[in-house]
């Protein structure tokens, strides 16, 4: 049977020979996703394929050491070939983790890339935010109100300070006798190579945990329960976001997303308050007092005589106050105007000697 053939560069990225530089980059991005040694922790070989991957990113990517390899084949890539071109192997890529941050932005410990924690792993409990909400209506916008809040969170357990261990009740981890790190070989058609990773036993901390911690049974924190005052502002928006901070689990701050009920009779644009009154066709030829509600009790408003049907008329002053300002905005009166669906013969009356009236004035 022959010896078996080195991959080709191309097949290792999965593109082929003729692949531009974007073709390229997109299989090697995906490749990379599948093999990266987080990703496939329990496959020895991931960190070997994951180099051999950037070994053949790092030459297809650059056209002069693309050119090389064309040419050349992996001597000329070597050195072997060209003297000129330098000694160009593994180790000359850094670590790992920099070629990834490189090239995803340090996506690491979320989404896709999210490493799974061993049971045996000691880790501190840290908490994280919490996020919570709160209705209040628009007549505690213009003044400000307080809300008690029932929590119930996680916090760090106090017998062990949130490492989930009984004192006494970590080992040396027995996969990397204490190091952090293992080491492992591999056969490539480079020739074997050494590499070490962070130990999957331990996390890299060397040690493990051999007992658990009596009162939080090793999850690092217990529920507490607590009940807190929240203050809001006059002037929220709705949507606006409260923080509290060291409220949330363990260390994390608490976050109160304020939404502000819709009214019956205003709507909100900033701090002005909008609503409508309606009057009588005569009225708003003659002009009237009209009643029109405000968040603090009823206000009476002037309708001037000749007052046009959807015409705003403005009550300064009265609408909400601007956040951290107290400065007031108004209220924003639209009148409608109606018109009678139905004459009394009374009204009939009046309404034609009007229309009379107006007839002989502008000779129509
Ligand atoms: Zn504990
Ligand atoms: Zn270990």
């Amino acid at each position: 049977m022959a010896e078996k053939t080195p991959r080709d560069l191309y097949e290792i990225i999965g593109v082929a020979p003729s692949a531009d530089q974007s073709e390229i980059k997109k299989a090697y991005r995906a490749k990379a996703r599948e093999c990266h040694p987080d990703v496939a922790p329990d496959d020895p070989d991931s960190e070997g394929k994951f180099k051999e991957l950037n070994f053949a990113y790092q030459v297809l990517s650059d056209p002069e050491k693309r050119k090389v390899y064309d040419t050349w084949g992996l001597e000329g890539v070597n050195g072997r070939a060209t003297p000129d071109f330098g000694g160009f192997g593994f180790d000359d890529f850094g670590s790992i983790s920099d070629l990834f941050e490189a090239f995803f932005n340090g996506g690491f410990g979320s989404g896709p890339f999210r490493t799974t924690r061993s049971a045996t792993r000691p880790r501190r409990f840290t908490g994280k935010d919490v996020h919570t909400s709160i209705t209040i209506s628009l007549e505690e916008v213009l003044t400000g109100t307080k809300r008690e809040l029932n929590l119930r969170r996680r916090v760090s357990c106090e017998s062990c300070g949130g490492r989930g261990v009984a004192p006494g009740g970590l080992i040396v981890c027995q996969r990397c006798q204490g190091s952090g790190r293992v080491e492992t070989s591999r056969q490539s058609f480079f020739g074997t190579f050494m590499s070490s990773r962070v130990c999957p036993e331990c996390g890299g901390s060397g040690e493990v945990i051999k007992e658990r911690c009596r009162k939080c049974g090793g999850n690092g924190f217990e529920w507490e329960d607590s009940k807190i005052e929240v203050e809001i502002p006059p002037g929220v928006e709705n949507g606006d976001r409260l923080l509290i901070k060291g409220r949330g689990e363990g260390n994390g701050n608490l976050y109160v997303t304020v939404e502000v009920e819709p009214h019956p009779h205003f709507e909100r644009e900033g701090e002005n308050l909008l609503t409508t009154v309606t009057v009588d066709i005569a009225e708003a030829a003659l002009g009237t007092n009209v009643k029109v509600p405000s968040l603090d009790g009823d206000l009476r408003l002037d309708i001037p005589p000749g007052t046009q049907p959807g015409s705003t008329l403005k009550i300064k002053g009265k609408g909400l106050p601007e956040l951290h300002r107290g400065k007031k905005g108004d209220i924003l009166v639209r009148v409608d105007v109606s018109v009678p669906r139905h004459l009394t013969s009374g009204q009939r009356k009046i309404l034609e000697s009007y229309l009379q009236a107006r007839k002989g004035k502008s000779g129509r």
